[in-house]
């Protein structure tokens, strides 16, 4: 961790301690703030979880240096693990289905992990097979599973949320994040629980996703642009408890949309899908607390952007809604 005023030895030391900015089209009474996570190295929040995850597996001996880290991945997870794999003295490789961002595969063989394809008709089911296969047959060799793996959440406890409470003295009322494996916002939430049972969180889908079915909602499963975030199949976000949480809130591509260009064009934040539905949430969560239909224990909405725009430029993010391919 670092406050970048001391020359560092390693890229390591530089995850983390990311900028917490207000978010201003947000009611003056009840500000939100985002934690600007493209600060980070691999230039997302998956550093986070990378660096976390693998040195306490290299303590709890789960590896050992000179092992390899395998874990079925289509972005910035692989990204923030091959950042600190190399560091920490660990092999990398991600079985990544085809069909996934090309410039994010370029980036994780330039960090020096292997990429293994899979056929994209095949799904992720069979990405996460081959990457176990691949473990099996190596000496030393272990999968992390970001879906499963209790150390993605404890990232966020550990490290995003006191980050948060030390920003603004403990005075968070609301926490809002969306959720792809779901670690980020049960990371942060289970901390702020714990400090008061009252904090407000809400949790955040795209539209067509499936999230709503642990409340019980029937969700009409649909393709969407935002990415990052949502679920085709509850199963298989093991971290998400519903009881952490007192709404899900699913987000239409055309409003993400149109507020990354807002986001960009209005604040300066070259900020990505995920950023924007996240954004759009918090700022529905600030005005139902200003209006008294939420109710909050302080006047203060979080979030996170966990990447950059700038990943996604190729997929037409900035040109029309049309044209955005997601
Ligand atoms: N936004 C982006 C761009 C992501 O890559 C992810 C991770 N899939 C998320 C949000 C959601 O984070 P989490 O997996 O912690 O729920």
């Amino acid at each position: 961790m670092t406050d970048h005023r001391e020359p560092l030895s390693s890229v390591l030391e530089t995850i983390g301690e990311t900028p917490l900015v207000e978010v201003h089209d947000a009611p003056e009474a009840v500000p939100v703030y985002a934690k600007l996570e493209s600060f980070n190295p691999g230039a997302s929040i998956k550093d986070r979880i990378g660096k976390y995850m693998l040195e306490r597996m290299l303590e709890r001996g789960d590896v050992g240096e000179g092992g390899t880290v395998i874990e079925p991945t289509a972005g910035n997870t692989g990204i923030g693990l091959a950042v600190a794999a190399k560091q920490l003295g660990l092999n990398a490789v991600f079985v990544v289905p085809e069909r996934f961002s090309v410039e994010k595969q370029q980036i994780m063989r330039a960090l020096g992990a292997e990429v293994v394809n899979t056929p994209s008709d095949d799904g992720m089911g069979f990405a996460i097979e081959r990457a176990h296969q691949i473990a099996d047959e190596l000496d030393d060799a272990v999968v992390p599973q970001q879906f499963s793996n209790p150390l993605n959440a404890e990232a966020h406890y550990e490290t995003t949320a006191p980050e948060i409470d030390e920003a603004l003295d403990g005075e968070v009322g609301a926490v809002v994040a969306g959720c792809g494996t779901g670690g980020t916002l049960m990371g942060i939430a289970r901390y702020f629980r714990e400090r008061d049972p009252d904090t407000h969180v809400t949790a955040v889908e795209p539209a067509g996703s499936a999230y709503r079915e642990f409340l019980g909602e029937d969700v009409d499963h649909e393709a969407y642009k935002t990415e990052g975030i949502g679920t085709h199949d509850i199963d298989t976000n093991e971290l998400f408890d519903p009881d952490l949480v007192d709404d899900i809130w699913a987000i239409d591509d055309r409003e993400v949309h149109a507020e990354m260009g807002r986001l960009a064009a209005e604040e300066g934040h070259l900020a990505a899908s995920s950023s924007a539905a996240n954004a759009l949430a918090a700022k529905r969560v600030a005005r139902g607390i200003r209006d008294g239909e939420i109710d909050a224990p302080h006047d203060a909405v979080v979030t996170v952007f966990p990447d950059s725009s700038e990943r996604y430029l190729s997929k037409g993010v900035y040109r029309s809604f049309e044209e955005w391919e997601g």
